[in-house]
């Protein structure tokens, strides 16, 4: 299949990279230089920009930051909805408002372009590995068109409901992810303040009723997994600012429908000051340091 493939970053250059892996006809481009030289170091064809990477593609896929980014791409100066044919499929990967997915959507629909949203968790080890989780919304028939492309990159693939529905789910997601990020923070600075050995602490835990995707996967204390960005100085990951975004959407949403989110709330505050204390570019588990002595 010809595949566009817009936004290489910690997330969507291991994506795309898989996709080619995998055979398909990738073309993709990213404002960075580094992000363009890492993926043409992988042998991905890059294209010179955005217009370029979407010439015959049946499929567009973007994975950006925010929705400021996704509509700008789209609708904005570059209009590349106006590029594409009637008959092409949009993939938008990236964690945004479920309202301006319903947005790109409808103008794309009056166009004849199908649009489904898939965020996806599973962090970056899962986009390397190829075993993210898709949270689709969309027509199940443009899911399914989507399907092979998805599975090349992912695991698990659930259908939500319709455009948008999979943004829900992916705040939902992700205000749990970022309060038991903090707590579990919480959890092992109190036990090494007292003197236990983070090592040992983690694993009592893991395998107790605290035990969680952070502990298993991710856990924030420096020299405890090896893998986890805590051990590469919170570089690479998901940025402080992301986690800091979808807390905001969560709590947008919230409002929205009148839910009560207390401990949501808190963590959008924590990830918020935490942010202003110059770490917005460190990994998301870094907010640790807010609650470690020294
Ligand atoms: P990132 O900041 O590493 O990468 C985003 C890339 O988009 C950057 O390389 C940037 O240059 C590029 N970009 C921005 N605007 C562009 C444009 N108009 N055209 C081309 N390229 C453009 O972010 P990431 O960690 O890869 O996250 C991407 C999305 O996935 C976010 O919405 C994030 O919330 C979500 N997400 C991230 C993770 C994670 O663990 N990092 C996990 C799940 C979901």
């Amino acid at each position: 299949m010809k595949i566009a493939f817009i936004g290489l970053g910690n997330m969507g250059g291991p994506m795309a990279h898989n996709l080619h892996k995998a055979g398909h006809e990738v073309r993709a481009f990213d404002l960075s230089q580094p992000a363009r030289d890492k993926l043409a170091a992988d042998g991905v064809p890059i294209a010179a920009d955005a217009k370029a990477a979407v010439a015959g593609a049946e499929v567009v896929i973007s994975m950006l930051p925010a929705s400021q980014h996704v509509e700008g791409l789209f609708l904005g100066a570059g209009e590349l909805l106006a590029q594409l044919p009637a008959g092409t499929l949009i993939i938008d990967c990236s964690t945004i408002a479920a309202a301006t997915s319903r947005k790109v959507a409808d103008a794309a629909k009056a166009k004849g372009v199908a649009f489904i949203d898939a965020p996806v968790s599973g962090g970056t080890g899962g986009a390397i590995a190829g075993t993210l989780t898709f949270m689709v919304g969309g027509d199940a028939a443009d899911l399914e068109r989507a399907r092979p492309v998805l599975e090349k990159m992912g695991a698990n693939i659930f259908h939500a409901g319709s455009v948008g529905a999979g943004q829900t789910a992916k705040i939902c997601n992700n205000m749990l992810l970022g309060i038991l990020m903090a707590g579990t923070s919480e959890a092992i600075a109190l036990g090494v303040a007292n003197g236990l050995d983070p090592k040992v602490l983690s694993e009592i835990m893991r395998r107790s009723s605290g035990g969680n995707w952070a502990l298993e996967k991710y856990n924030p204390f420096p020299g405890v997994m090896e893998t986890a960005p805590a051990s590469k100085g919170y570089a690479g990951g998901f940025g402080t600012d992301l986690m800091l975004k979808d807390l905001g959407l969560a709590q947008e949403n919230a409002m929205a429908v009148k839910a009560a989110t207390p401990l949501g709330g808190m963590a959008r505050n924590l990830y918020a000051a935490h942010s202003l204390a110059g770490h917005g570019g460190l990994d998301f588990s870094s907010i640790i340091k807010m609650v470690q002595k020294g």
